[in-house]
This record gives structure tokens, sequence and C-alpha cells, in this order.
């Protein structure tokens, strides 16, 4: 009878104390549904709830003892000490199941009844205490971590700036920025749609980055992305993706000629390296062509300069048609072409020439009644052995060129090797 008493008492007394800390961590639940993943406080939360509901139903129905209660008062302890997978393990969780669930109540039942009460009392709120203690340290474990990411992000962030290596190539910025932003949040793809960019990939969750001009870039996600720090993240990657889009036009502008859009010389001394590299690494050869209009001169003599620059434009869409995106199509001079073929011996390239001189024939540039012809010198055709060695190519095909020029124009001559 006195046992039923204490039990009576401390279930009721457990209960009180139950609810009691649940309406304490109430407030860490808020955050723990913020932050997208349920946090151990929650779970402290829900045993917390069974261990109280199991009191209120012994306290009841007075069941004898092993009834499924116990079972209850189990799961509700396991729950206790759950943290989540990202969180680092602990020896405390285990520890307080076990306690909780096999010595707590043996011990406890040990005891008389004043002293059981006071015993189930103090034990409750040592649980209490012990379980806040744990979720608060997850949470300031939570809060280390997010500032560490925080930390690595921004770093990544103020890196960010195009190597010269990099000018002509948005990819490999939005490879390094979409680095930064999986910091913060996971992101499957990046993509500035207005430059046709696309590092990842597309998913149906796409969250567009606040540029606030006329360009259009997305992130994308593989579920809709709930982070509230996401937003704020944006902003800054907006910053700085806007900045980096103005650099690389301002660089774009630098490096290409505005009238026919294709390199000019500083572009070719950018590219000419990156060439070379991997005209060795893979053993391909370069062949270097320099093409240059027939009696240009006569067009701008005689229809004006705008009628010339269509045909230097028509030049430059021919050239361009005609080369593959390994190649490089350089502005050398007024009109003058130097193209430089990846892959390609001498034959490959005098075919290429022909070509480019064929449809240049073909296309007829309003008014000029006469049809467009070109001269083309040829040289290289093998794997360089370095930059310098490409410059004397360039030097052989002009030579060669000069040829074309003296032996009558609207022809394609091969430079012979100097002796060696
Ligand atoms: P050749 O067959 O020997 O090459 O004769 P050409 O008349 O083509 O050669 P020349 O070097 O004497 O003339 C080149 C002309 O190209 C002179 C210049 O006015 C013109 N030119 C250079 N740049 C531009 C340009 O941007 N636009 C226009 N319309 N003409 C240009
Ligand atoms: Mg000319
Ligand atoms: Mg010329």
């Amino acid at each position: 009878m006195a046992a039923s008493f204490a039990s009576l008492h401390s279930g009721f007394l457990n209960s009180v104390l139950g609810l009691f800390l649940i309406l304490l961590l109430a407030r860490g639940l808020e955050s723990a549904f913020q932050e997208g993943r349920p946090s151990g406080l929650f779970f402290f939360s829900f045993g917390l709830g069974l261990l109280t509901l199991a009191d209120l139903l012994r306290l009841t129905l007075d069941p004898p003892a092993g009834s499924p209660f116990h079972f209850l008062w189990i799961l509700g302890y396991a729950l206790l000490t759950y943290r989540h997978p990202q969180d680092p393990a602990t020896w405390e969780g285990p520890a307080l199941a076990l306690a909780g669930s096999l010595l707590a109540p043996t011990l406890l039942g040990l005891l008389d009844p004043p002293l059981f009460l006071l015993g189930s009392a103090l034990y409750y709120s040592f649980l209490g205490g012990l379980g806040l203690l744990l979720t608060e340290r997850t949470r300031f474990e939570r809060a280390e971590d997010a500032r560490l990411r925080w930390a690595r992000a921004l770093e990544k962030l103020a890196r960010l700036s195009p190597r010269a290596s990099q000018i002509l190539s948005l990819e490999s910025l939005l490879f390094n920025l979409l680095d930064a932003v999986r910091e913060i949040s996971p992101a499957e793809g990046l993509e500035v749609r207005s430059h046709q960019a696309l590092v990842g990939q597309r998913t149906p969750y796409a969250v567009p980055i606040p540029l606030g001009s006329r360009e259009e870039a997305y992130l994308y996600f593989s579920s809709p992305p709930r982070d509230s720090i996401l937003n704020a993240f944006l902003t800054l990657v907006a910053g700085r993706l806007r900045q980096l889009l103005a650099q690389l036009d301002w660089a774009n502008l630098a490096l290409t000629d505005p009238l026919t859009e294709l390199l000019n010389r500083r572009g070719l001394e950018l590219q000419l390296p990156k060439l070379v590299a991997l005209a060795r690494r893979y053993a391909k050869p370069v062949s270097v062509a320099m093409l240059d209009l027939d009696h240009f001169k006569r067009v701008n003599d005689t229809y004006g300069h705008p009628v010339g620059d269509e045909v230097l434009r028509t030049m430059a869409r021919t050239i361009q048609a005609s080369l593959r995106t390994e190649d490089l199509a350089v502005r050398y001079g007024g009109e003058e072409f130097l193209l430089l073929l990846f892959n390609a011996d001498l034959e490959e390239a005098k075919s290429v020439a022909e070509r480019i001189r064929d449809q240049m024939r073909k296309t007829p540039v309003p008014p000029v009644p006469w049809p467009l012809t070109l001269s083309a010198g040829l040289a290289g055709g093998r794997v360089p052995k370095g930059v310098a060695e490409l410059e004397e190519w360039v030097y052989q095909a002009d030579f060669a060129l000069l040829k074309a020029k003296e032996e009558g124009r609207d022809r394609v001559v091969v430079a012979t090797e100097p002796p060696s």
C-alpha cells in the first residue's frame, strides 16, 4: 500500500516535472524546426513527453511492474539520447539511456516512500538538466560549425577573381562560386543564362540569384531550400557574381576586336601558352595560317569604310564557321587574320584555308560587285616545342603570305622549311 502511495505521488510529481521540462525546452524546438534538421532538443522533448505520458498512465491505471509502460519509458530515454547524424557523437547519450532505463527505476524502487519521492524528484531534475546541457552543447557545436562554414564560404567568395588563364572561361569561375555556395547550402548547379554558362546540373528547384540587371542567374537545389540564411547569402553571391561578370565583360572587351569579335593580339598573347600546353600534352600538331584580303583598299576606296567594315565582318564570320572550338582566330592587323589550328598538320591547314578562300569568293557583300578573294600563308604543322617556336611559325606564315601576294594573290602558299 505504501509503495502504491509512493508511486502515485512520484507519478504525479514526475508528470508535473516532465511538463515543466517540456515547457522549458519548447523555446528550443522553434530553432530545431527553423534549421530544417531536428536537433537533439526536439527528440529530448519528445522523449520527455513519452516519459510524462507513461507516468500519467501509470498514475491513472496503476499497472503492475513490467507492464508495457516500461517500454514507453525506454523509448522515452532512447529519444532523450538521440543526436542528429551530422552532430558529433558523445558518450553521455548512451550512458543516459542505460542509467535511465535500467538503473534509475531499480535504485529508486529500493527507497522508502519519502526518500523515493525526493529521489525521483532529484532524478528528474538531474535528467532535465543533463538533457538541457546536452542539447545546448549540440546547439553550440552547430553554431560553431555554421560559423566555420560561413568563414570558409566568405573566404572562397573573396578569393574569387578571374585569373588570366580563366579570362575567357566563365565556367571555371562559376565552378568556384558554386563551391563557395555549397559551404552554406547543398546546391546542385549554378547557371548564368545570359552567358549560357552552366556548372553542376539543373534541377526542378531553381532559386534566382538577385542580380538586379538584365543578367539571369539561378542556383539549383535537389529539394526546395528552407534555409533562411540562404537568402542573406544569396545577396552576397549576387554582388560577387555581378562583379565577376563585369570583370569578364571588361576583360573580353580588352582582349577581343569589337568589329569582328575575334581575339585581338593581346587576347592571342594570353591564349597562346594555353594552346601550346594543350598541343604538347596531347602531342597534337598546330598549324599557323595568315590570311589577308586581296586589294581590300579598293573596297574602301570605291564604296567607303562602312562597306569595308562589312567585308571584314563577313570574313570573320566565314573564318569562325570553318574553325573548331580549340582553334584560335585573331584579327592580327587591319585586314589580316591569324589562325592557329589545333590538331592540324599542314595538309589539313591547307584545306581549311582553301575552304575559307572558296567560301569568301562565293559570299557577295553588296554593293561590291566583284568576288572577294584572299591570300594565305601557312607554316608549322608539328607539335610546337614552345611559345617561341609558334611565334616563329607566325613569322614564317607571314612570309609565305607575302609570297602568295607576289605570285599573283588569291592562293594559299605553304612556307618552306628553313634549312636547319
Ligand atoms: P593586298 O592585296 O596587297 O593585301 O592589298 P590591300 O589593298 O588589301 O592591302 P593594303 O595593306 O594596302 O590595305 C589594307 C587596307 O585595309 C588599308 C586600310 O584602310 C584598310 N583597313 C584597315 N583596317 C580597317 C578597318 O577596320 N575597316 C576598314 N573599312 N578598312 C580597314
Ligand atoms: Mg590586303
Ligand atoms: Mg594587309
